[in-house]
């Protein structure tokens, strides 16, 4: 158990990458707070599997875009488990199409949830970590921050945004014992790629060379470790986990 004793906060744990992120954490100890946007009944269903773990579990349903509702998450963590150790910045969105037909309702929702809701997160929660004199920050960012993608000008820029922020925390609150860092997941097997078109899958498979998208337990094992002791002297990277589609 190597993270018993400690809590921790995901945002968008209600499915995919943030899901398994969230039990992962659990099935290593932490207590865990499981924030969502809209989906009662599926974040309900991951906080029982977090309690059937023997862990304490918190339902947070909040839009991590608005810096009102991110405050509200980490005070409800704290007052509930007393202290806030560790934050995944998880909830995304995308809302895809080519820069000429881009609506600025796209880009802009696009920014808000990826990149300033990891903001107000951060913000929120580096307070109560810098209290403690501990903490982990990890922000879930993408291979497309890193390459940039066809159709996905507002995600990839929100991506890219998030490995700046991660550098700049990281520089910032290392003084104070907290790490930060980014996880670039490559293509996942979530509702997020459920729709892609098979063509565009094959396209996508020609390029990752162990020829498999990734399950979202793949991103999650990557979470664990830099939430744990074992990385305490990682800070203001940014890690892929991609089936090695980057190192092309
Ligand atoms: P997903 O299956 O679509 O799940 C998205 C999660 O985010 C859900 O829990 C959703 O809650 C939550 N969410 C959405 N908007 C929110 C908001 N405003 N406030 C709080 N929570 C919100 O997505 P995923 O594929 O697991 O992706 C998770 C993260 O990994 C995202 O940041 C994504 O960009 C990134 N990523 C994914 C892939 C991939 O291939 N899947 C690759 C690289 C990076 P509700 O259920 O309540 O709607």
């Amino acid at each position: 158990m190597v993270l018993s004793d400690r809590t921790a906060i995901v945002t968008g744990a209600s499915r995919g990458i943030g899901r398994a992120i969230a039990l992962s954490l659990a099935k290593a100890g932490a207590d865990v707070v499981v924030n969502y946007a809209r989906n009662d009944t599926a974040a309900a269903e991951v906080a029982d599997l977090i309690r059937a773990e023997g862990r304490r579990a918190l339902l947070f349903k909040a839009d991590v875009a608005a810096p009102e509702a991110a405050e509200a998450l980490i005070k409800a963590a704290q007052s509930e488990f007393g202290r806030v150790d560790i934050l995944v910045n998880n909830a995304g969105i995308n809302r895809d199409n080519l820069v000429l037909r881009m609506k600025d309702e796209d880009w802009d929702a696009v920014l808000s949830v990826n990149l300033k809701g990891a903001f107000n997160c951060a913000r929120a929660a580096a307070r109560a970590m810098v209290k403690n004199q501990y903490g982990r920050i990890i922000n879930i960012s993408s291979v497309v921050g890193l390459t940039g993608n066809f159709g996905q000008a507002n995600y990839a820029a929100a991506k890219a945004g998030l490995l700046g922020l991660t550098k700049a925390l990281a520089k910032e609150l290392c003084s104070r014992n907290i790490t930060v860092n980014a996880v670039a997941p490559g293509f996942i097997n979530t509702e997020m790629t459920a729709g892609l078109p098979e063509k565009v899958t094959e396209k996508l498979l020609a390029q990752i060379p162990m020829k498999r998208f990734g399950e979202p337990e793949d991103v999650a094992g990557l979470v664990v470790f830099l939430a744990t002791d074992a990385a305490a002297y990682i800070t203001g990277q940014t890690i892929a986990a991609d089936g090695g589609m980057t190192c092309m």
